[in-house]
């Protein structure tokens, strides 16, 4: 996939806001600080369009970068952080269910876990709730750069197993540091779109 384009197009926190153009959707999903907006940048060839490292405490949007003019990456904000209040936490779940629900140019969503570690149980609920729109899920385990080549295989059973990932579900080894598996994971989305 060669981008040309790449464009916020809007933050929204509710769903009169959601572009109606309709084209195809593709969200991303992940703990808070697991690389998701270097997932994004690295993707679309951009230093700095998705913020990285979004603070806790800050509006909590999901946001639309419309690519080529043809699809739209949707960042869905980052879950896991262990001080957020149970009100921003309700509010969370529901701007999640409202677009999951009823979105229905949404074609997958993308994972995001850490190839270094386990699966947190906030990740098999991030899993489980993705698949519970029977959504088709890709799994990037990021930050590959980060072990060695001989634990790869290794940390990939792991996550797949911890998340008790369907067999159809591709789970990608990247890094946003190298762009290692930056082309299959254009030809994974590209399958979608
Ligand atoms: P987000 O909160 O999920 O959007 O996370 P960020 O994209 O802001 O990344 C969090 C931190 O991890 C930043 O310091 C990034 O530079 C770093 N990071 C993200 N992806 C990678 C990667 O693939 N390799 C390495 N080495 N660091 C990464």
């Amino acid at each position: 996939m060669k981008v040309t384009e790449a464009e916020i197009v809007i933050s929204a926190v509710s769903k009169k806001q959601y572009p109606g153009d309709m084209l195809p959707e593709i969200a991303l999903a992940g703990r808070s600080n697991v690389g998701k907006s270097s997932f994004i940048n690295k993707m679309i060839n951009r230093k700095n369009l998705a913020r990285t490292s979004s603070k806790p405490g800050k509006t909590q949007t999901l946001n639309f970068y419309k690519i080529n003019q043809s699809f739209y990456f949707v960042d869905v904000p980052g879950y896991g952080y262990a001080k957020v209040s149970k009100k921003e936490r309700e509010k969370w779940g529901k701007m999640m269910e409202e677009y999951f629900m009823q979105r229905e140019n949404l074609k997958a969503a993308v994972l995001i876990v850490d190839i270094r570690h386990q699966p947190t149980e906030d990740d098999i609920m991030m899993y489980d709730f993705l698949k519970h729109f029977d959504l088709p899920v890709i799994v990037v385990a990021t930050k590959l750069d980060k072990i060695s080549k001989t634990k790869r295989a290794a940390h990939l059973q792991r996550v797949i197993k911890t998340l008790q990932a369907d067999a159809e579900d591709i789970v990608l080894p990247f890094s946003a540091e190298t762009a290692e598996g930056k082309e299959e994971a254009w030809k994974v989305l590209q399958s979608f779109l």
